[in-house]
């Protein structure tokens, strides 16, 4: 196995399932964190903010710094920030969206943005939906967090962002600009925050059209882990696979 300074780690169905952490993973990261290797979270949540998601790994066992966390919303920041400069945002989300445009200097206002951002709003009403889209279709760049049309509960799937920003493409004719998996954008984001070069990197993750995607079109070595989304047994029907695939990350560090 080659050595990677940089193992960025998908979320639900790679550390955890929900509440529960996956424990073949976790001891997996704490060898990595002896052997002095570089951990990072890679998560399409656009809901929590980092230092949220660093309390909920800690509830876990696992050690985690803010930095070391990147959602689509920080990566959502970052690329506005990146080709816009600050900007005034019309924002369709919550805390984790909220705190991040702010953090990059970004204003956040109800009359004439010049950039219309969409992440899970668990709160959002038509009222939010049609400024969104008066916005777009007047002109302001358009971009959401990411494109899950649907995501896990304990009830089921629910509708995920990606529905929210289709309805608003639906309405307008514009298509947003996505950030999270499969798109590169967090990848690139944690790349430019902590210096590093994509041959030290890897992604770890359970879903094929996500994570697995993200990291080939990013062009870094990927893990696939068959403890989520994809089974090992379905990767087979994909063009492109990944560098490793394993059941779990159970035993993969003998030394
Ligand atoms: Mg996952």
């Amino acid at each position: 196995m080659k050595e990677y300074r940089a193992w960025c780690f998908d979320l639900d169905g790679t550390v955890y399932r929900g509440a529960e952490p996956i424990p073949e993973t976790v001891s997996f990261i704490r060898k990595l964190r002896e052997k002095g290797a570089g951990v990072f979270f890679v998560t399409n949540n656009s809901a929590l903010t980092p230092e949220n998601q660093a309390e909920k790994l800690a509830r876990m066992g696992i050690a985690a710094a803010p930095e070391e966390i990147m959602t689509s919303s920080v990566a959502t920041a970052d690329h506005l920030l990146k080709n816009h400069g600050p900007l005034p945002v019309y924002m369709i989300g919550e805390e984790g969206l909220r705190t991040a445009l702010m953090s990059a200097g970004h204003r956040i206002v109800q009359e004439s943005p010049e950039a219309v951002v969409v992440g899970i709003d668990r709160g959002i009403t038509y009222d939010k939906l049609a400024n969104a889209s008066l916005a777009v279709s007047a002109g302001a760049a358009f971009v959401a967090t990411n494109s899950d049309k649907a995501y896990p509960t304990e009830r089921g799937l629910v509708p995920g962002n990606g529905a929210f920003a289709g309805l608003i493409e639906l309405a307008t004719g514009v298509a947003p600009f996505y950030i999270g998996k499969p798109a590169v954008p967090m990848l690139q984001a944690l790349a430019d925050r902590h210096g590093l070069k994509k041959e030290e990197m890897i992604m770890v993750g359970d879903n094929y059209e996500t994570d697995i995607t993200a990291g080939i079109r990013f062009g870094i070595d990927t893990l696939h882990v068959d403890t989520g989304v994809t089974r090992t047994g379905d990767l087979a029907k994909y063009e492109e696979q990944p560098t490793y695939a394993l059941g779990s990350l159970d035993g993969w560090i003998e030394n």
